[in-house]
């Protein structure tokens, strides 16, 4: 294989062009691409703008349960029969307690979510207090929440309370979403994103891979991030739930395929944070560690009602591979001297032919 086709991959990425679907097909699906050239490529993206910094994000499910909508991959969902306790908003104290330790366990970032359509005005007055006593004693963290759909004047709200991030997820294309949710479209959730960005805030929105949508539906949804210069992008894979969608999954969700997604977002969207998110111990298996080439997060401590690999695995899995855990940066040295990757300029990695 030639390494035209790499090279042109990070060039066109590192200069900032959208790569067209065609190119985009042939990252997803051509079988005489080599994994590793493909995640050389992208990490020369990752690298330029994170180094080799890791992102920990920690999820924090503050209410559980009780969703009148129909969201297919949800297991808080009416329609799920999954086996989850249900419970109201945490008290405050509790909440606190859970901030206090995710920081204390490296992450960057501490997200609280909350089930539901939409954030009604008693639950932004109870976040935006929450919000208060967190900042005050964690000035520098950032926090991240998500709390259904928000209006304009919510989401300005939660900013001036001290809010860094509003997450809400796409999930998938437009084309496909009404095969995952019949109770709200999702022209309804990119105005929650349009209203948090006109707020002022930055953005978190995610995609679930694995629902059965066509390799157009992911380049599609990853199109659309790139487009709302969407700050930070949570890489999910399926994770099939009790009395949810059962789906025909177009292409399986094989390490190979998994890892070339990451790349694909990488790609279309060079300086978001990448996080690989549910799904990354099930279906990467022994090829775990190669996704913090593409992607530069993770969630530590599972995934709301899904468990994930131990806090120790993770963090020495990441250390291991001579990456830096944000929290511990000083400067941008690696952790372990691993000895980085030099980043070429672009005319350097351009090829003459
Ligand atoms: S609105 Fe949120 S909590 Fe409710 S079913 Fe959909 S994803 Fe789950």
């Amino acid at each position: 294989m030639s390494p035209i086709f790499y090279t042109e991959l990070a060039c066109q990425s590192l200069d900032s062009q959208v790569l067209d679907d065609a190119m985009c097909q042939r990252l997803l699906s051509d079988p005489s691409l080599e994994i590793l050239a493909l995640l050389e490529a992208a990490f020369k993206v990752r690298q330029t703008y994170f180094g080799r910094v890791v992102n920990i994000h920690i999820l924090n499910n503050a209410q559980n349960g009780h969703c009148q909508e129909d969201c297919q991959y949800c297991a808080q969902a009416k329609s799920s029969k999954a086996d989850i306790e249900e419970y109201g908003i945490k008290p405050d104290e509790e909440i606190l307690r859970e901030a206090r330790r995710a920081y204390s366990k490296g992450a960057s970032c501490y997200c609280m979510v909350y089930a539901g359509r939409k954030a009604s005005s008693a639950r932004i007055e109870r976040l935006k207090r929450i919000l208060v006593q967190i900042k005050s004693e964690f000035p520098d963290k950032e926090i991240c929440v998500s709390t259904g759909f928000v209006s304009v004047e919510g989401a300005q709200e939660l900013k001036k309370a001290g809010l860094s991030r509003l997450n809400h997820n796409l999930n998938t294309s437009e084309a496909y979403y009404p095969r995952i949710c019949t109770t709200h479209t999702f022209q309804d959730r990119l105005d929650t994103l349009l209203a948090a960005k006109k707020a002022g805030l930055q953005v978190c929105s995610g995609v679930i891979i694995g629902m059965g949508e066509d390799i157009t539906d992911i380049i599609d949804v990853a199109k659309r991030l790139r487009f709302l210069e969407v700050e930070s992008i949570p890489v999910n894979f399926f994770l099939p739930i009790a009395g949810q969608l059962r789906p025909e999954q177009k292409a399986p969700l094989t390490p190979d395929f998994v890892l070339r997604v990451l790349c694909l977002f990488r790609f279309l969207n060079p300086r978001a944070d990448i996080r690989i998110a549910a799904g990354r111990e099930l279906y990467l298996r022994a090829m775990e560690v190669m996704a913090l080439y593409p992607a530069n997060s993770l969630f530590l401590q599972g995934y709301l009602n899904a468990k994930g690999a131990s806090d120790e695995n993770t963090l020495r899995m990441i250390k291991d591979a001579g990456f830096t855990i944000k929290s511990e940066q000083k400067g941008t040295v690696p952790f372990l001297g691993t000895g980085s990757m030099d980043l070429k300029t672009l005319s350097e990695l351009r090829p003459t032919q």
